[in-house]
């Protein structure tokens, strides 16, 4: 067991309330802070929506123990109020390093010595927000995935001033939150699932965009020739296509041409995926 007891979240959108929820979920006392008393307004309405998503997708939280976590909760808008006795932070604001920076600048400064801190950024490195924390050596990226209570992993990645002992404590809080904590032993940008899942979605792209294939085609063979349950087109349409179009637009030549086929054959046309109720396939 880790001594971790008190957890604060910042930030309470997409990612920020499913990882404080989570973390309420398994027992922790956790504050969810955010900039102003609007924003905590809708995190508590995004919390009783994870109730109701809870009862019916998690075993065991429909017995009263999804409305449990309620009860573990309290909310912040003032930092050095919210972080006073915290033993660990987890960082969930938009991915943009000013202000991320700036943050850890701020809670650097009004966060007890012993509080941990962990960023849940996607693309961006630890090690460049590392010095404005102040205590590079209890800081760390813990990188959870959309829908937490299912897609449970939770990818622990130290910069190369973290302390070993604080890893291991924030591996083995990922076990305490319901997490398969997956260690990673330097940084990486991309972690280990988007190392291996963005060159696959690519190479898929290019297979239709190329016209070598189609894209039922496509995932029918990886289906077929690995036992996965979904090919790649069936993830993007998970993902959704704006996420992998803002990526490829970023990119090189080659990568902005795919990015230009999938914006005119599929987001012009409204096919953004599943949750438009059409991408490479209807819904
Ligand atoms: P979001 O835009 O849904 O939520 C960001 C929250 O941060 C908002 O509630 C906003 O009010 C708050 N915020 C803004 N400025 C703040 C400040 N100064 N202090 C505290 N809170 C502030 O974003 P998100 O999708 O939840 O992403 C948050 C982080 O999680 C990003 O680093 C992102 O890369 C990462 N992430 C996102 C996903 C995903 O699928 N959405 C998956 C893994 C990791």
């Amino acid at each position: 067991m880790t001594d971790i007891k008190k957890v604060v979240v910042l930030g309470t959108g997409v990612l920020g309330s499913q990882i404080a929820f989570q973390t309420a979920y398994s027992g922790f006392h956790v504050t969810a802070y955010d900039i102003n008393d609007t924003v905590i307004a809708a995190a508590k309405e995004r919390f009783a929506g994870l109730v109701e998503t809870y009862k019916n997708e998690v075993a065991g939280a429909a017995d009263g123990k999804a409305e449990a976590a309620l009860g573990n909760l309290s909310y912040a808008t003032d930092l050095a109020d919210a972080t006073a006795d915290a033993d660990l932070v987890i960082e969930a604001v938009p991915e943009v390093l000013d202000l991320k920076r700036s943050i850890y600048t701020t809670l650097g400064q009004v966060a007890p010595a012993k509080t941990i801190f962990a960023t849940n950024s996607s693309t961006l490195l630890p090690s460049d927000m590392a010095e404005a924390t102040g205590r590079p050596d209890r800081f760390l990226a813990l990188h959870f995935a959309n829908r937490v209570w299912s897609s449970n992993t939770a990818e622990v990645m130290g910069t190369a001033q973290t302390s070993s002992d604080i890893f291991d404590t924030v591996v083995e809080f990922a076990s305490e939150i319901g997490m398969v904590p997956i260690p990673i032993h330097k940084e990486k940008a991309g972690y280990v699932l988007n190392s291996l899942l963005v060159p696959f979605l690519n190479a898929a792209l290019d297979l239709a965009a190329g016209d070598y294939a189609a894209p039922a085609d496509v995932d029918k063979t990886w289906r077929i020739g690995t036992g996965s349950p979904l090919g790649p087109f069936q993830i993007y349409d998970i993902v959704g296509l704006n996420t992998p179009y803002n990526i490829l637009v970023n990119g090189g030549p080659h990568e902005k041409e795919l990015a230009a086929w999938l914006k005119s054959n599929y987001i012009d046309e409204g096919k953004l995926g599943v949750a438009a109720g059409e991408g490479f396939y209807k819904y």
